[in-house]
């Protein structure tokens, strides 16, 4: 079978049996459980955001495309009061820890002293630290995050699930199309239409280690993409018990015409492929933010709940942690000053491909579209943040009474997205696994 894919994953040092079998045992089933939970569910996203690059071609008409609405009172009170409650406690403790460092130890005395400042230097001084802070923490942002928008909105994932929806044709093209030949780095036009491809696989060979990651970044996240609605497509419309919008399932069909070498041009295994490296990737991420993974509350108000997830997010990091070092992010942007320019290009090129989702025409797939690429973002800033080397590097995560927050800094929406980006793809490889089963 083509989608039987052996030997290593190419620039990694690990192979595919090994990704697989860790996977679909260890990481899938903790995922499946830990993002059920209220503090992974519900997403802050702005939908509303036009499209900057070209007039709307919304496809929303179409049925499937539909995000559904969440009841307010589903959302717990603790993920609604939370964004407003981290930034003020954040500069908050910026402060305090900044005088208990110096060795400021009366408390009580710092803080009246911070009432009087509250009063006398008023709140301009604050908001100016607010915004250089949000300024300084957004130079190492590699994506948009917009859940600070007017229109920005919670979305209840479980009830939006990711899978076939109808969008294609045109509309969906032109997005793909904008993000390999504008955005990655030296797609082809030309071979594409000879080859189906925006970068055949023997191309790649001849270009640097960065282009490379690059692309199969993004093809791997259209692998995946494209595996989700294979393997929830839309058997039948007749009315199903457990969803009146239709029988949905496997389609072997579908799964076959998109990633068969005789289809793709051989091309389809080397995308299947690319799905576990950007998996790699986004592992060796998670595992660098274990230890501010591990310090994050996960509040929701649901105190039970609350504990459960850290006490889960603890065993998934350990088991993260075990098998980390199959992706090495050092190895790009080391030589020099043209690895500086490197990197800054990346940062832009990926800030632009957040942009091209707000041009998605389906909703249901913008929604996922813009939450992967938020997440694949954040397991970016991670890699490359300089803030987290520096924090790992002073050992600030073994003093427990120190708040990193400061120094390096993930949002709730940022948490969010990772986790359920990374839930994506284990979930692809997981179905790989069953689409293998059909087809041998
Ligand atoms: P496409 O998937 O549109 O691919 C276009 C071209 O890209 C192909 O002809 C091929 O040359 C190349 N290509 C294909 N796969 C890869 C790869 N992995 N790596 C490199 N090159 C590749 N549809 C849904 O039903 N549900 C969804 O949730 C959904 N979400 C989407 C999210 C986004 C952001 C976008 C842009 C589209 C989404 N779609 C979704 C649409 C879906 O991805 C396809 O575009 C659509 O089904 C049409 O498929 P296609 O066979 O024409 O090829």
């Amino acid at each position: 079978c083509f989608c039987e894919l052996e030997g290593s994953i190419n620039d990694c040092s690990c192979d595919v049996d090994t990704v697989d079998h860790f996977n679909n045992m260890k990481v899938y089933p903790r995922l499946q459980s830990l993002l059920v939970k209220n503090f992974f569910r519900f997403y802050k996203v702005n939908l509303k955001q036009d499209c900057p690059f070209w007039p709307d071609d919304s496809r929303c008409a179409i049925r499937f495309c539909q995000v559904e609405n969440c009841e307010e009172q589903a959302i717990p009170e603790g993920i609604k009061d939370q964004s407003e409650h981290r930034d003020k406690a954040a500069s908050f403790k910026y402060t305090r820890e900044a005088q208990l460092e110096k060795g400021c130890s009366d408390a009580e005395d710092f803080d009246s002293a911070l009432g009087f400042l509250d009063t006398s230097i008023s709140d301009q001084a604050h908001k100016e630290f607010e915004l250089w802070a949000k300024h300084d923490e957004a130079e190492e942002d590699f994506c948009i995050v917009d859940d600070h928008d007017v229109d920005a909105q919670y979305v209840d994932l479980l009830l939006n699930p990711e899978r076939y929806t109808g969008y294609k044709g045109d509309s969906a093209h032109r997005i793909w199309k904008s993000i390999y030949l504008e955005n990655c780095f030296g797609g082809n036009n030309e071979t594409a239409n000879k080859f189906s491809s925006y970068m055949p696989h023997m191309e790649l060979r001849d270009v640097c280690l960065e282009q490379r990651a690059f692309y199969r970044i993004i093809s791997g996240l259209h692998s995946s993409i494209n595996i989700h609605l294979c393997s929830k497509y839309l058997l039948s419309e007749t009315k199903d018990f457990l969803d009146p919008q239709g029988i949905w399932g496997p389609n072997v069909k579908e799964f076959k015409r998109r990633f068969s070498p005789e289809t793709t041009n051989g091309e389809g295994p080397h995308w299947l492929r690319n799905l576990y490296f950007i998996y790699l990737v986004e592992l060796r991420a998670l595992a660098k933010a274990a230890p501010y993974l591990r310090r994050e509350n996960y509040y929701t108000g649901i105190a039970e709940e609350d504990e459960e997830v850290k006490l889960a997010m603890h065993d998934m990091l350990t088991v993260i942690e075990s098998f980390q070092s199959h992706f090495n992010e050092n190895a790009l942007f080391s030589s020099g000053i043209a690895s500086i320019k490197f990197k800054n290009d990346y940062k832009e090129k990926f800030r632009n491909i957040s942009r091209i989702m707000d041009c998605v025409g389906c909703d249901k797939c913008k929604l996922w579209g813009k939450l992967q690429t938020q997440g694949l973002g954040t397991a970016l800033k991670i890699l490359y943040s300089e803030k987290l080397n520096l924090a790992t590097e002073s050992g600030i995560w073994d003093k427990p009474h120190i708040e990193a927050d400061p120094i390096f800094r993930l949002s709730r929406t940022e948490i969010v997205a990772l986790f359920n980006a990374f839930g994506r793809l284990s979930n692809s490889i997981y179905e790989m696994e069953n689409f293998r089963r059909v087809l041998r």
